[in-house]
């Protein structure tokens, strides 16, 4: 595994559900220290400042260092335990799964069970599971079992998964919180691409909490950062995969990094889409425009900061987003670096006082 591979790796398999990131949010903290002055907002978000010649412009990078999970809801009599879920997961991604439950005397593993469907009526089989009828199964036959483990109801429950490099040969990846555990890894490699360049600005890499629970820690880092422009990092959903309409989004793992003309949260600045679009073209970048009809990201929260703050979705194209095994492309992934590396360049303050609506 190479550098990127190995960050990939243990960013991907660090436990950091929203609003218990301690984990994820301690891999950040190693790997942005030597980068930057750090700091913390008291939700929990990691801010890194790198100074770059001049103090202002501040240049926002939001990668958010939580995934989507579960948390312990009820224990059953026969030793079973009902989750209520962190964030937005499809039911049909969560049967079979396995789970491991962060609880005070250590981790407890376990899988997301349903009823079999060989007890099932003929009618019922046919049907969606529904999470109600879902489970978390430890192995155990009581409640004293679960309780002797160690769980507890309010223990946060973290997917399992391994990051594992695809038999490709384009470098093609599959992890768990690819969402967005690669917008964190973005903030790492950019910051480190920037170090030696006399960028006209102060960056601000953030690694924001709770963003799967509806923007959270972006909005509080928002007050502490204080920017004039901000991008966040993440995932494209993408619909390169059979079953996907004719007029619904195209968008491919490989092609090129995504820019979100639209999502739920935010309509992006016209003239720094319009920047990063010309930049890429520069650089050679190939990008995909994309819209989303559902979900909104970090900069839904920052760009709506103070009277407002230009801001611009840049997405890593991934197939099976909220769910175990994600997977994405390492071409995309560099492109961005590289992209995100020459926009940084050029947000002199001119540049940044420009791009104010005329
Ligand atoms: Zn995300």
């Amino acid at each position: 595994m190479d550098e990127i591979e190995l960050m990939l790796k243990e960013l991907t398999e660090a436990s950091g559900v929203s609003g218990y990131e301690e984990e994820s949010r301690g891999v950040m903290r190693r790997m942005l220290s030597p980068l930057g002055e750090l700091s913390q907002d008291k939700l929990g978000s990691l801010i890194c400042l790198k100074k770059g010649s001049a103090t202002a412009p501040r240049i926002m990078l939001a990668g958010h260092v939580d995934e989507i999970g579960f948390m312990v809801k009820h224990i059953t009599k026969e030793g079973f335990i009902n989750f209520t879920t962190l964030g937005g997961w499809p039911n049909q991604h969560l049967p079979a799964q396995r789970v491991m439950i962060q609880t005070h005397k250590g981790k407890v593993p376990g899988v997301i069970g349903t009823v079999p469907p060989h007890v099932l009526p003929e009618e019922e089989r046919k049907k969606p599971p529904e999470r109600k009828n879902m489970f978390i199964d430890i192995g155990a036959t009581s409640i004293e079992e679960v309780v002797e483990a160690g769980v507890r109801v309010g223990d946060p429950v973290v997917p399992v998964s391994e990051f594992t490099i695809m038999s490709n040969p384009k470098k093609t990846y599959m992890a768990k919180a690819f969402d967005d555990r690669v917008g964190c890894a973005l903030i790492v490699s950019t910051l480190r691409a920037l170090v030696g360049k006399k960028h006209p600005n102060a960056v601000y890499g953030v690694a924001t909490v709770q963003e799967e629970v509806g923007t959270r820690g972006a909005r509080t880092s928002a007050e502490s950062v204080d920017p004039d422009v901000s991008f966040a990092l993440d995932v494209s959903p993408i619909g390169d995969v059979p079953g996907i309409p004719d007029d619904q989004t195209k968008e491919k793992i490989g092609d090129g990094p995504s820019i979100i003309m639209y999502d739920k949260g935010m309509i992006p600045n016209i003239k720094l889409r319009e920047l990063t679009v010309d930049t890429a073209k520069e650089l050679g970048v190939k990008l995909q425009l994309s819209t989303l009809d559902f979900g909104s990201y970090d900069t839904s929260a920052i760009h709506l900061h103070k009277s407002g703050v230009p801001s611009l979705v840049i997405g890593i194209p991934t197939r099976h987003v909220h769910s175990h095994n994600s997977i994405m492309r390492r071409t995309d992934f560099d492109d961005t670096v590289r992209l995100l590396a020459a926009i940084i360049m050029k947000l002199d303050k001119t540049t940044v006082a420009g791009l104010a609506p005329v």
